[in-house]
């Protein structure tokens, strides 16, 4: 079933700016999504089809890249930050510790999120960042949505199977969302779960 409403449609998104200090983070009244994943798990393709544009999220495949929020405007209604890729193999130790310090003045600030998507590669599981993640994520009360990605990598056995193994690994609460921006399997799920968190229906 698909949630509606009548305000965020994902119709039109368009990109805001890159901030690279939390203290710059533009003050803004709308529900802040975050979206947070290890490098490489599939985040720009997610959030492309989320916003159903291709090429305006940009792939980040440079460690450079560790150093950015981008944020994104959808329809007017909702406030998506792209949080930097972590955990990238390569990336020098000081890389991940600014990595680690931007994300932890933004969950702290007065512009920690409504919701954060904890996005998972399906053929990996969580991996001791992403517990790492969770772990901040449940100290402060900020609610988080598992979503894994590359849904199309494992066939129906094999993915029931590791949905359930994630989610043991992740406290046994929330079930990971099988997304696929390959295939769009989850997209509309996703869209829909989103809505249900953050504009829940009066009276619901
Ligand atoms: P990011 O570093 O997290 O932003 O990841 P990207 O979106 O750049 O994707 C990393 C790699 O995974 C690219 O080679 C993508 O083509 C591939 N990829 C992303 N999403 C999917 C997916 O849903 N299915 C498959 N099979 N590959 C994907």
């Amino acid at each position: 079933m698909s949630v509606e409403s009548p305000a965020l449609r994902w119709a039109e998104t368009r990109f805001v700016q890159s901030v690279a200090d939390v203290r710059r983070f533009p003050a803004s009244a709308l529900p802040n999504l975050a979206v947070a994943g290890h490098s490489n798990v599939g985040k720009s393709s997610l959030l492309n089809a989320l916003f159903g544009r291709k090429g305006l999220v940009k792939t980040s495949k440079s460690p450079g890249c560790t150093r950015l929020l981008n944020l994104f405007d959808v329809d007017g209604q909702l406030l998506v930050v792209d949080l930097p890729g972590y955990g990238f193999a390569r990336a020098a130790k000081r890389e991940q510790a600014t990595w680690a310090r931007l994300i932890e003045s933004y969950l702290q600030g007065g512009q920690a999120p409504d919701l954060v998507l904890v996005l998972l590669d399906i053929r990996h599981g969580p991996k001791d960042s992403d517990l790492q993640l969770i772990d901040w994520l449940n100290v402060r009360g900020i609610r988080w949505l598992p979503v894994a990605t590359k849904a199309d990598k494992l066939s129906g056995n094999a993915r029931a199977k590791r949905l359930k193994e994630m989610t043991g690994a992740m406290g046994g609460l929330l079930a990971p969302l099988p997304t696929s921006s390959h295939d769009g399997r989850g997209i509309e799920q996703l869209r829909s779960a989103i809505v249900g968190e953050l504009f829940p229906a009066p009276g619901a």
